[in-house]
């Protein structure tokens, strides 16, 4: 069983607060690179392996350029995630671009970086070609249909708006080997959030046998094969990590099953991964700003769900723990509340909770990933600060807090007074 403690005592919080107020968003650098060297270690069987961070996950180039370090590259679906990983110094086969309902700009820019287009449907191919050229190398996401089941946050595969379908995969390739391209990935995510390692171990195993009937049917080969993100993580206290050596001796198995005994290979395997890279390691740090007795006990925060939408948009469990009083009996139930005008504005529902004060330090785990990231300014919210705990101790910002003037700056208040009504 997992208990989730926290990297950090009330006083270290104190005294972070002190400099940078509440509402933050606090990451576990050493967490984090521990972590990372984990998941890469576990594939070195497969000589390319190589992880592309999802950025969409926790979009901060500071966090970026410590998981570059680690050796990940940068798995990119918009034009400012693209311009985000080239600032941070990420560029070519490093970047993998996933992205689906393709904007041009989107494309020309993922082609000036060289970075590796995954395309998410048939007609982008003749999109691409028109708009900004067809690569050397080009990668298709397929969509497994009734093959898979999906879960909550992705939908279930047949009714998901992403990728090929199997006719048309063999159709794609068959027009881009046409078309002269010599180089060919695959690429599939069906699931987000997912925690048995088996599931992972099928999907590979579904795109090595695609690989064999794609390279006897096109006279193709591949270079490169990728299982997508959307490894879960143990948000409730008591559930298990997944054993991510067990995903990776399951996929060597399938690999070498499927792959090698076709006479096919070496080819690299690739993950996208956000939330199993930084949702442990990030955390929302927050305050009690008033105890509200009605109907129930509410504990209103100085966060609400712009800081961190899960709990509200998926019903998303996400444990609190009360700095300082850790070792206090859970025996309060408290609905825990920002302040939004929108009553699903809870981080937890009938939450068991020491009893809670005025000023209370609330840290709401798991928020590393699909967090600051999901933020919004709905109700004029502002976005919070990102913060690092860097291995020596220390803390610095790597990115500031919202002000009303980053609010207001797409407005143009002067223009009112010429504006007639
Ligand atoms: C969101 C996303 C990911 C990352 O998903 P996680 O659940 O955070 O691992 C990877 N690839 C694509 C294409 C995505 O859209």
């Amino acid at each position: 069983m997992l208990d989730k403690k926290l990297p950090f005592t009330k006083d270290q919080l104190e005294k972070i607060i002190e400099k940078y107020p509440t509402p933050f968003h606090l990451y576990d650098e050493k967490a984090m690179r521990e972590n990372a060297r984990e998941f890469k270690n576990a594939f070195s069987w497969n000589e390319g392996f190589k992880e592309f961070f999802a950025v969409k996950a926790a979009p901060n180039p500071y966090l970026m350029k410590i998981l570059h370090k680690e050796g990940f590259g940068a798995d990119c679906s918009s034009l400012a995630e693209l311009i985000m990983v080239q600032k941070t110094g990420i560029s070519g086969a490093e970047i993998m671009f996933t992205s689906n309902d393709t904007p041009a700009a989107e494309f020309l820019k993922a082609k000036e970086l060289k970075a590796v287009i995954n395309l998410d449907d048939l007609s982008h191919i003749f999109y691409l070609e028109e708009y900004a050229g067809l690569p050397q190398l080009i990668c298709f996401r397929y969509n497994p249909g009734k093959l898979k089941k999906g879960n909550l946050i992705i939908g279930h595969p047949e009714e998901a708006k992403y990728g090929f379908t199997h006719d048309q995969l063999v159709e794609g390739y068959k027009i881009c080997r046409d078309k002269g391209i010599k180089r060919f990935g695959i690429h599939t995510m069906v699931a987000s959030n997912e925690l048995s390692a088996g599931y992972f171990v099928e999907t590979a195993e579904i795109l090595f046998k695609l690989i064999v009937e794609l390279t006897h049917k096109l006279k193709i080969s591949f270079e490169f094969v990728n299982i997508g993100g959307g490894v879960g993580i143990p948000y409730r206290p008591g559930e298990e990590r997944i054993d991510i050596n067990a995903v990776s001796r399951g996929i060597k198995e399938k690999y070498e099953k499927i792959i090698v005994a076709n006479g096919l290979g070496p080819i690299k395997l690739y993950t996208e991964c956000g939330r199993y890279i930084t949702g442990p390691y990030g955390y929302l740090v927050t305050r009690v700003l008033h105890i509200k007795n009605t109907y129930k006990k509410f504990a209103g925060l100085d966060a609400c769900m712009a800081n961190l939408m899960r709990p509200a948009l998926y019903g998303a469990y996400h444990h609190i723990t009360v700095a300082g009083k850790e070792n206090q009996i859970a025996e309060v139930v408290y609905d825990v509340t920002g302040s939004l005008c929108e009553n699903n504005d809870k981080f937890a529902i009938d939450r068991k909770l020491p009893l809670l004060e005025r000023g209370d330090i609330i840290v709401i785990h798991d928020a590393g990933a699909h967090g600051y990231a999901m933020g919004f300014n709905y109700n004029g919210k502002l976005r919070s600060a990102e913060l690092l705990l860097r291995e020596d101790g220390k803390v610095v910002p790597i990115r500031r807090a919202e002000t009303v003037d980053d609010y207001f700056a797409t407005l143009d208040f002067a223009g009112l007074s010429s504006f007639r009504t």
